[in-house]
């Protein structure tokens, strides 16, 4: 029997609701939520929560959404979360998106209007073969779209929807968490683990049709400062020691044909420079480091320094700092401690009739950090993609599955738990 075939799905409308309320994210501000314009988003969550029927729903001061979807049976199950992001990225404008829907998609080039250079081709996007005889979402070329991650929100919803109009199917209690800011690395900052109160998690934040993801970059930050020597030009001959200079140096001895974002992929790290600012005197570079081993995560730490302290000795009255400080680690080594938690997501993927594909993140996820917090938390797909730009797009019905596998889900952990 198919649990799906009555049913008419709300994610695409509420989904075509969701992006064209701003919600970009901004790094510069100190406040939580970064950005005021948050909560437009989370209130009218809580609004179309209450009306499916969950009572508790509520938006707290920082912006985020908590609300419950109750029990339904007898057995003691644990409490699974669910949870989205609400913001897009500051990459892209995410101001007056005006979302297409392209129907019956048959591989021809997608044109957006507002913007004609702007155009999303099958050979620049592979995953679009998938796609033929689907309907596409996309923004009209001069904003993002807004599908990361508001496609996730838009099938939550939806899903929460489909378990309240069918009290007959089991589950156990069912925790739902939207966050703010996640795209500036600050979604899981104020979230209140006690009012959570869930034993395990999964973000609906990924791409592809059937993927789950288990596995994030480890992540420090790096912050070197270099102290010159600082002279009248005129009269600096033997004396000068330019922190601009020396800070070039270090950047032109960094590896090129590996260890940086543009040489490396797969489950290859990197060292990269994300900003630089400097005068003769002083000078500091800041950097990202990733990898998905820890160990070599310090071995990258480890270069960085041995190529500082080399270029250094051509320097002998400059000097360096360098401070470390963690990102987030990668959520495996929590989430081998708990396999039942990707194996039934794999389990539910399986039952929406999809071949599950287990991969990593190259990057970060709420539920890295959210693993540490003590909610082992993989993610599961979305069907976002080409996130941060204005060729974001998703497809209907990829959305529809993503929706089924969240229902799968929670009568597994009903089943199963
Ligand atoms: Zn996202």
């Amino acid at each position: 029997m198919d649990l799906f075939q009555q049913y008419e799905y709300t994610a695409l409308d509420r989904f075509l609701t969701y992006v064209t309320i701003d919600t970009q994210s901004d790094p510069y501000s100190e406040t939580c939520p970064s950005t005021e314009k948050q909560k437009d988003l989370g209130r009218l969550l809580v609004s179309q929560l209450k009306e499916i029927g969950i009572a508790d729903a509520e938006l707290d001061e920082y912006g985020y959404v908590y609300a419950t979807i109750p029990s339904t049976t007898e057995k003691a199950v644990p409490v699974i979360c669910f949870c989205s992001h609400m913001d897009t990225s500051p990459d892209s404008s995410g101001a007056n998106v005006k979302p297409i829907v392209h129907k019956n998609y048959q591989g021809q080039d997608l044109i957006l209007p507002d913007d004609p250079n702007q155009v999303i081709r099958m050979k620049e996007h592979p995953d679009l073969a998938h796609q033929i005889g689907n309907d596409i979402v996309t923004a009209s070329g001069t904003t993002l779209l807004g599908a990361d991650n508001k496609a996730g929100v838009a099938e939550i919803m939806d899903f929460a929807n489909f378990l309240i109009k069918h009290p007959e199917l089991k589950h156990g209690e069912i925790r739902i968490l939207f966050t703010p800011d996640e795209e500036i690395g600050r979604g899981v900052n104020k979230v209140d683990m006690d009012r959570l109160a869930a034993d395990f998690g999964y973000t609906v934040d990924g791409e592809s049709l059937g993927s789950l993801e288990n596995e994030t970059f480890s992540a420090d930050g790096e912050v070197l400062t270099i102290q010159g020597v600082s002279s009248h030009p005129g009269f600096a001959q033997g004396k000068m020691e330019s922190a601009i200079k020396i800070a070039g140096e270090i950047i032109a001895c960094l590896p090129k044909d590996r260890l940086s974002p543009e040489s490396t992929s797969g489950k290859e790290g990197f060292i990269h420079p994300v900003a630089i600012k400097g005068s003769v005197e002083e000078a500091t570079i800041e950097f990202i480091i990733r990898d998905f081993n820890d160990e070599q995560l310090q071995a990258h730490e480890r270069i960085l320094e041995l190529i500082v302290q080399e270029v250094l000795e051509g320097y002998p009255n400059s000097g360096y700092s360098l401070q470390i400080h963690e990102q987030y680690r990668n959520m495996r080594s929590v989430l081998d401690q708990h396999p039942k938690v990707t194996a039934l997501a794999e389990e539910a993927i399986k039952r929406a009739g999809l071949e599950p594909k287990l991969q990593s993140i190259r990057g970060g996820t709420d539920g890295s950090r959210l693993s540490f917090m003590g909610l082992p938390c993989p993610n599961i797909f979305a069907g976002e993609h080409a996130f941060h730009g204005k060729h974001e797009w998703v497809s209907v019905q990829d959305m529809q599955k993503a929706v089924q596998t969240l229902v799968h889900l929670a009568m597994l952990w009903e089943e199963r738990g």
